[in-house]
């Protein structure tokens, strides 16, 4: 499928112009040692990530800056400063100091997006704790097999929350503090091991001197997960600020008078290096919604706050096409005025409905939660090629690899996608599990585990996860392609593909649909959608089988879980859920 480029805007007419405006140029002057020079670090050569994007701005005018706008979920509002955050993660840090909490020492949250759940994850780094953001809706298990892994020694909650954590604390051996944040003030009474966060803030502090970590000491840890086992945890450095920052200037092109939103959760990676790290070391505002999706809540998000630039994911754009353009037209959005996606590929039909709707296309870029940081992007004084996710980042080296991992292949060829080792936000490790982190790199490559390839012009194309390629009569089929030509159907909301094995031809296709509201399935629909597919696709890469379902397995984070789709079709064990939504 051929898509017409989204030509870049004419620089002359925008008003703010891009931080990134010749690719090229920058790539060949861009050095990682530059970056570090635009942060601070410590005078003895050290670097926290906490003092990058909190405490250097104190000593500077963006001292009385609102750092956040809070929009908690009952529609109730607050405002920080960096200053005010400054100081309630200092005290943060004295009530770890207190508790304890020595470097090195994993502190885990386990909470709503509420401020308290930004104080505590920036004020225990600079208590020099390896943070741990966990999903507030995860359940026992999931909390119980993160908290395990890692060792936590202190876990902060909240009261709704809390009843989770007791069912499994006999298996926590290492637990020793569950800290309770009750900002709604709910009739509560503290257990054994639990102390209250209001009590402790009121006493501590706000002067405290920040641990003064390396380069190299580790930050935090997100926990991923595999197709089978338990999920694992991707461990980063404070170095990784260098990556954050650098990222979230020129791909995010936050500039200073920018009123930012992500809106993804910090117990993901977007939600951290991008929620938090990557905003607040440029020293930019930014929103954060407690609430859920909801079109309209998002839309009025936009308007009430005067959003400019916007982070967020292909699930959610899918979502909003399928909320329809009423919605759009019943809110102010003007203020936008760039906006990306990452986490999933972006199908061009969701590109090419956003320029139509909300006047802007969406920049697609990829990276992992190993990655740290994004590593191939659309850049905003650069053509998007629909369907592409763009060329690597300033710094990064990225190829296609053949089958081994062993030769680079040529441009239009399809293979592993492989990352140069050595940018500073890459993970450092798989925590406990060092073997397994070692098996992903050959020589100097990291092998991401993604198929893609790369056209004549850099820009590289996503084909699947090398566990989702389909291989149907001797061809490797790649499930976004398939997906993409399904959801321009007007009525497809969704399409999750998988192969399923056959005698003859090894794999065949199967999707699986979700339909639009107003649609209903029908013998006529499928065959209709079938029909569709073929006008779009190359015969072998047309699904033999489509099978309608409400909505499709999603990670909190919004991928669709092909896998499961896959294991719910064969019946077979569905592996680690812990990350698939309610
Ligand atoms: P995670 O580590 O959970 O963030 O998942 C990373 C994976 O999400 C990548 O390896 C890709 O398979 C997928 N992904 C993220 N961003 C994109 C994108 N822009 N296009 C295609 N796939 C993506």
């Amino acid at each position: 499928m051929n898509y017409e480029p989204i030509r870049k805007p004419d620089i002359s007419k925008i008003a703010v112009k891009p931080n990134l405006l010749d690719y090229k140029k920058f790539r060949e002057k861009f050095r990682w040692e530059d970056v570090r020079r635009e942060l601070e670090g410590f005078e003895d050569g050290g670097l926290n990530i906490a003092h990058e994007i909190v405490d250097r701005h104190i000593k500077t005018p963006l001292k009385n800056k609102t750092a956040l706008f809070w929009e908690g979920k009952d529609g109730e509002n607050e405002k920080y400063t960096f200053y005010d955050l400054y100081k309630f993660t200092n005290r943060f840090a004295n009530v770890l100091k207190g508790l304890g909490v020595r470097k090195g020492d994993r502190v885990f949250t386990f909470m709503d997006r509420i401020p308290e759940l930004y104080i505590c994850l920036i004020g225990a780094l600079k208590a020099g704790a390896v943070i741990g953001p966990l999903f507030s809706a995860f359940g026992p298990d999931a909390v119980k097999d993160r908290l395990k892994d890692s060792r936590a020694k202190v876990l902060v909650t909240i009261p709704r929350l809390v009843k989770t954590v007791h069912e499994i604390l006999g298996e926590l051996p290492d637990l020793e503090i569950i800290i309770i944040v009750n900002k709604r003030k709910s009739p509560y009474d503290l257990q054994n091991m639990e102390v209250r966060y209001e009590e402790l803030m009121d006493r501590a502090s706000e002067e405290f001197e920040i641990v003064k970590t390396r380069d190299e000491d580790y930050a935090i840890m997100h926990y991923t997960s595999g197709t089978t086992g338990k999920p694992k945890g991707a461990a980063h450095v404070h170095q990784a600020v260098l990556g954050h920052y650098a990222t979230a200037k020129y791909v995010l092109d936050l500039h200073p008078d920018d009123i930012y939103w992500c809106t993804a959760d910090p117990g993901w990676v977007t939600g951290t290096s991008y929620g938090i790290f990557g905003p607040w070391s440029n020293g930019i505002s930014q929103v954060v919604y407690e609430g859920g999706f909801g079109a309209s809540h998002w839309y009025s998000v936009i308007e009430k706050y005067k959003v400019t630039v916007w982070y967020t994911a292909p699930t959610a754009i899918r979502m909003l096409m399928k909320a329809g353009e009423n919605v759009v037209h019943k809110h102010n959005l003007k203020s936008l005025r760039y906006m990306c996606s990452v986490g999933e590929p972006l199908n061009p039909e969701a590109v090419i409905w956003s320029l139509r709707v909300l006047g802007l296309p969406f920049h697609d870029n990829w990276w992992q939660t190993e990655t740290g940081c994004i590593q191939i992007a659309n850049y905003p004084a650069q053509d998007i090629r629909p369907g592409s996710m763009g060329r690597p980042f300033l710094g990064v080296t990225a190829t296609i690899l053949d089958e081994n991992c062993d030769k680079e292949l040529l441009p239009g060829q399809e293979g592993n996608l492989a990352l140069k080792s050595g940018w500073p936000s890459m993970f450092r490790t798989y925590w406990n599990k060092e073997e397994l982190y070692k098996s992903r790199f050959k020589g100097n490559w990291y092998i991401t585990g993604d198929r893609a390839r790369k056209d004549e012009d850099g820009y590289f194309w996503f084909v699947g996860r090398a566990d989702d390629v389909i291989n149907t009569t001797g061809h490797l089929v790649g499930p976004f392609e398939v997906e993409s030509a399904l959801i321009e159907h007007p009525a497809v909301a969704e399409a999750g593909v998988i192969g399923i094995p056959d005698a003859l031809a090894g794999e065949i296709i199967k999707a699986f649909v979700s339909l639009k509201d107003g649609y209903t399935q029908s013998e006529e629909l499928r065959i209709e959608i079938k029909n569709f597919a073929r006008k779009k696709l190359a015969a072998l890469a047309c699904p033999k089988e489509i099978e309608f379902l409400p909505s499709l397995p999603k990670t909190r984070s919004g991928k669709i879980m092909r896998r499961l789709l896959k294991a719910r079709e064969l019946g077979l064990p569905e592996g680690d859920t812990s990350t698939l939504e309610d």
